[in-house]
């Protein structure tokens, strides 16, 4: 099997990051490779909300179109930022082609598998677990993804 596309969920836990290790160790043999890397952002809206008990007025919020658009923007850059530095900072000295995409959603393995259909990757590396609090093998994403993408699925524990 011929592996040209790697794609890569990261949601910033440890087990994502060994999973980016494994596809690390997979493009420094395949110079040709390219890895995508996708993060989706779940929840962004509630981060915000929560922040809202800190208004010293207590005044009630109302946002115009414009103060979502920013609200959203802030949260794409602060992301997209944290992003570049995990994964450039892992893939420095690498030749291969790195996308990196960020996408909001709320069903997460969905959108992964949908994703990985419309770029065509031959395989996903993704970690077994992820930043959930739950004890198991498997969390919510990864066993959503193993059950419904048509591609092969490298699970790193
Ligand atoms: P749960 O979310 O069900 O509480 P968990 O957080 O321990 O469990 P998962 O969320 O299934 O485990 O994470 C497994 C892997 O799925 C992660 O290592 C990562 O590769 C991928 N993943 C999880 N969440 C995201 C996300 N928001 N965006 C991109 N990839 C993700
Ligand atoms: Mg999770």
């Amino acid at each position: 099997m011929e592996i040209k596309k790697i794609l890569l969920p990261y949601d910033f836990s440890e087990p994502a990051h060994r999973a980016l290790l494994e596809a690390k160790e997979y493009l420094q043999a395949n110079p040709k490779s390219e890895l995508y890397v996708l993060h989706v952002a779940v929840g962004a809206e509630n981060e915000y909300l929560m922040n809202l008990d800190d208004d010293p007025l207590g005044t009630l919020p109302v946002f115009t179109r414009a103060d979502i658009q920013e609200i959203k923007q802030r949260e794409i850059d602060k992301r997209m930022t944290a992003l570049h530095n995990k994964i450039d900072a892992e893939l420095d000295e690498l030749e291969n082609p790195v996308h990196i995409e960020l996408m909001f959603a709320t069903a997460t393995a969905e959108k992964i598998v949908k994703y990985a259909t419309k770029i065509d990757c031959d395989l996903i590396i993704m970690g077994a677990r992820g930043l959930g609090a739950l004890r198991g093998l498997l969390g919510s994403v990864s066993y959503g993804v193993l059950r419904s993408a048509p591609m092969p699925v490298l699970v790193v524990k």
